[in-house]
């Protein structure tokens, strides 16, 4: 069995526990399981050697200075995490040489990442956070659907805490935040270095940190963690608190003390702070109180862009036809759209083959089904705006005019009036027997509001988002 899986199955630490004899460290079997653990371990994670073994100490060698700090900053945590899961607990401190410090500064850069290891550790055993070396704003394609958040998040990463505190970006699935909220990271850590302090972390993974930490009665420490010890606090899909009261209350307080010592939160979320379900209003109105961006879905020339950019970056040529041909047919979702050109580029590099528009039309035939849609009707657009805007049905088509039944009435017109091919009058009929100007008005009125309100225009994308999932399906 290779030590990766032995790792994996959890055997090797009692055969170490066993055996008498002297334990050698093994980076490739603490790198193997490293990377098992990271999203998108960076490729150059995988040249960093060993320079120097001193008894129970590792010092790692990267080639630059920037990965040396990367790691530090970054995967020391959990590498030290891994060595202690294969060799126990008294076995190996791995620390990293940068290259630029003689032995008394290597000494002491131990000794802090010794302590700041420890204090991490005790305070929060999954604070090791990290963000994705690839999502940077160098290959983020800019385009009007996201101009804004991109601008914004730009503006945070130059100085973090002065422009706008916190940063609320919001969109539907797969359209960048997380890639943002890591381009944001990597800037932050170029321009700043060590100077700052940024925690990159998911909802999820601070749900999981309170779970934890009530559990075993350390909540101070684990407040401490983030509270005094954070500079940057990046927070992806903030909605996955939604319900989880002692998270949210947590999550208020510290979102207070970073708040008021002037440290930078960015925050996403799949939806604007006023229609987030299930979230105490106090923080909902704290999301608003800096800047919120909305990301839209890409026009065909950005997801022409970014087509072509990743041809780039994988160095493969796409002629014009085969960019638009997938631009037009991947409706709106940036992931898919990656996921459609990957599987054109691996077939053609695996077989070959020049990317043509009739090899693009066969691999992704599933793309074309758009050729024979399923149709959208006024039922399903009524039943998929009440459930995105939690309500019923019949009170979508009722005369309720408090706004909270009536925007999502007229967003449901104008979906009716864009998706189908209904009269102006028959839409008016079948939302409760209305006249035919109430529905032109309806129509103008959202028009108006996708311009200037951004949580129509955002429960606009997200609700077309899932109508064309039902033509593409
Ligand atoms: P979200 O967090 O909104 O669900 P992601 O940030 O994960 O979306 O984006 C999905 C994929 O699309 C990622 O691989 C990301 O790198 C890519 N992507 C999104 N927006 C852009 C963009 N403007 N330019 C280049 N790639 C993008
Ligand atoms: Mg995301």
């Amino acid at each position: 069995m290779k030590k990766a899986e032995e790792v994996a199955h959890g055997n090797l630490a009692t055969e170490t526990d066993r055996s008498e004899q002297k334990i050698e460290f093994d980076w490739d079997a603490v790198l193997d399981c490293v990377k098992r653990d990271l999203y998108f371990p960076p490729s150059w994670l995988f040249s960093i050697k060993v320079a120097k073994i001193e008894g129970k100490m590792v010092i790692l060698e990267a080639k630059t200075h920037f990965q040396a700090l990367w790691v530090k900053n970054h995967y020391l945590q959990l590498i030290n995490d891994t060595s202690r899961s294969l060799y126990g607990k008294e076995s190996f401190v791995v620390t990293i040489d940068a290259g630029e410090e003689n032995s008394v500064a290597r000494e002491t850069k131990r000794t802090r990442n010794t302590d700041k290891q420890e204090r991490a550790e005790s305070h929060d055993p999954q604070a090791a956070s990290f963000f994705s070396s690839t999502n940077t704003f160098e290959n983020f394609v800019v385009g009007p659907s996201n101009q804004f958040a991109h601008a914004a998040s730009y503006a945070i990463a130059e100085n973090p805490g002065m422009a706008y505190n916190p940063l609320f970006i919001h969109s539907g699935v797969g359209l960048g935040k997380t890639h943002l909220l890591h381009s944001i990271g990597n800037h932050i850590l170029k321009k700043y270095g060590d100077r700052l302090n940024t925690f990159c972390i998911s909802a999820e993974h601070f749900t999981n940190g309170v779970v934890q930490n009530i559990k075993t009665g350390s909540m101070d420490k684990f407040r401490n963690l983030y509270r005094f010890n954070c500079d940057v606090l990046l927070i992806d899909d903030i909605q996955f608190i939604a319900g989880k009261d002692s998270t949210q209350e947590e999550f208020f307080h510290t979102f207070n003390s970073l708040y008021t010592a002037k440290k930078q939160i960015v925050i996403t979320s799949d939806k604007p702070p006023s229609v987030m379900k299930n979230f105490e209003e106090r923080l909902k109105s704290r999301f608003e109180w800096g800047l919120t961006a909305d990301i839209q879905p890409p026009e065909v020339e950005t997801k022409i862009a970014i087509i072509e950019k990743k041809a780039e970056e994988e160095k493969i040529e796409i002629p014009g036809d085969v960019a638009s041909f997938i631009a037009q047919n991947v409706l709106s979702n940036i992931r898919e759209l990656e996921g459609s050109v990957n599987k054109l580029f691996a077939y053609s590099k695996m077989f070959g083959e020049r990317i043509t528009l009739e090899l693009a039309k066969q691999l992704l035939k599933n793309l074309v089904k758009k050729e024979t849609p399923k149709i959208i009707n006024i039922e399903l657009i009524q039943k998929e705006v009440s459930t995105f805007f939690d309500l019923t049905v019949k009170e979508l088509k009722s005369n309720q005019k408090q706004k909270k039944i009536s925007e999502p009435r007229q967003i449901a017109m104008f979906l009716s009036r864009k998706y189908t091919s209904s009269s102006f009058p028959e839409i008016g009929n079948r939302f409760g027997g209305k006249n035919h100007s109430t529905v032109v008005h309806a129509v103008k009125n959202v028009e108006k509001k996708i311009n200037k309100d951004p949580s129509v225009s955002n429960a606009v994308a997200a609700i077309s988002t899932t109508l064309e999932k039902f033509i593409t399906s």
